[in-house]
């Protein structure tokens, strides 16, 4: 009765829709843990680009229950829109699922985010604006709405009717909007109710038998370990946990299932917003990498920050998550370079860390202690096995694994499902 778990090991943006598609092939279920559709997968499969911010990037398999599980917020127009958006590419969504747990992304969190960010000016998160850092808030202040509410319109509208309230205060008296109205907002939501009640389940149970079943469960984090809300670099986060502990919390299953927990890396590293990156690199070779990479974002179209690979970073998120194994991608877009480089640990304030340092100050003062190997040139894209690859490059993820302690199962050298080699032993 195995669970694998696929979580980002660095900032996110890792290749784990490509990853998880893959390893979706054995998978009888694909569970979407935290987050919201501000995590934009992006799939390459059956002559289709496809976008997807909040459906497991399993639903590509008509044998695959894609299920949405507790600990994602989901904005139910969204979730509507992507599932007639795989409609119209004749991707038939039937085998998605969503738990009535899920808290929801209300039109009073997309406005106050938005007036937030542009009150708080430079100082501003740089979030994707998509109400999901206040869906989370108000899950913990108790004040959220779940999608089950929907299915009881009393219960739905006297809920609403007291968040809006105070929301509508802070909206008119400390931002200077217009107050929203709750009918308006009643009428949609009970419209998109009558559509997402086919698909409304109780997903643990769900979960928990298939897993009895001694079917393939794989649990899917958005986002990446650095970008967790607490073992991340706090406050440049996001509002979720994408660490392995919350896939098993969301979903509502115990460790014992767990069989394997695959840490998707890309071969060098990237970041969206502000924050410690120690090894970003601001020169040529960053720009090399995001213009080789095309490092921009799926949801937002921000340009990544670029920097050479962290071999700490990538020690920290093995511990963190107790990774069995690495799903290395983009390894294609290192090509070209004379050398590569591997941060093997930081140098800050005096002192060698060759772990995530105890203190954020640390972290952003951080300089990272390089190791150069061989580069290698040549396009990667058509390898189909590990024998294809110039020995330099095999060197690079030979020491990569070894710094870290984790092994290889895949490399990924291009963004198509036959782009993915299995690392022989
Ligand atoms: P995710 O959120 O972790 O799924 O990552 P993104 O979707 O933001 O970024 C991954 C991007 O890289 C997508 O456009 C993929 O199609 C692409 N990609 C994935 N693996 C590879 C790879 O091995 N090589 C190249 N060149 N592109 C890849």
């Amino acid at each position: 009765m195995p669970a694998s778990v696929v979580v980002g090991t660095q900032w996110g943006d890792e290749g784990k829709g490509k990853a998880t598609d893959y390893l979706a092939d054995r998978m009888d279920l694909v569970v979407r843990y935290q987050g919201g559709n501000n995590a934009g997968h992006t799939i390459l499969a059956e002559g289709h680009t496809l976008k997807l911010q909040l459906i497991p990037s399993g639903i590509l398999y008509p044998h695959i229950t894609s299920v949405i599980a507790d600990g994602v917020v989901v904005d139910p127009r969204v979730l509507l829109e992507e599932m007639d958006g795989l409609r119209a590419i004749g991707v038939d969504p039937s085998g998605l699922v969503v738990s009535g747990n899920c808290h929801m992304i209300m039109p009073y969190h997309l406005e106050l985010e938005r007036v937030t960010e542009r009150f708080l000016g430079k100082n501003a998160l740089g979030t994707t604006k998509r109400g999901i850092g206040p869906a989370y808030g108000d899950k913990a202040a108790r004040i959220g709405l779940r999608i089950q509410d929907l299915f009881d319109e009393k219960i739905f509208r006297e809920k609403l009717e007291i968040v809006l309230k105070e929301k509508n205060q802070v909206l008119t008296r400390v931002y200077g909007r217009l107050p929203l109205v709750a009918d308006a907002i009643v009428d949609d939501y009970l419209r998109y109710a009558e559509r997402l009640r086919p698909i409304v389940v109780e997903s643990s149970k769900l979960i928990h038998d298939a897993l009895r079943e001694g079917k393939n469960v794989l649990l899917e984090g958005a986002q990446g370990t650095m970008l967790d809300l607490d073992k991340g670099t706090y406050p440049f986060v996001t509002s979720s946990n994408p660490v392995t502990g919350y896939a098993l919390a969301s979903a509502g299953i115990g460790p014992k299932h767990v069989e394997r927990v695959i840490g998707i890396t890309k071969a060098y590293v990237t970041r969206v917003g502000a924050g410690p990156f120690p090894t970003e690199e601001h020169g040529a070779d960053g720009e090399r990498l995001g213009e080789r990479g095309h490092e921009f974002g799926t949801v937002t179209g921000r340009k990544r920050r670029c920097g050479w690979f962290d071999a700490v970073v990538l020690r920290y998120a093995a511990r963190i998550n107790g990774l069995t194994e690495l799903f290395i991608t983009k390894l294609d877009v290192l090509s070209g370079f004379e050398t590569v480089k591997i941060c093997t640990a930081y140098r800050a304030d005096g002192e060698t860390y060759d772990d995530v340092p105890p203190h954020q100050s640390l972290f952003h003062a951080a300089e990272p202690v390089y190791e150069e190997l061989d580069g290698w040139t040549g396009d990667l894209t058509g390898a189909r096995t590990t024998e294809d690859l110039p020995k330099a490059a095999r060197a690079y993820l030979e020491r990569v694994a070894e710094l870290v302690d984790v092994p290889i199962g895949v490399v990924s050298v291009g963004p198509g499902r036959e782009q993915s080699l299995p690392l022989s032993a």
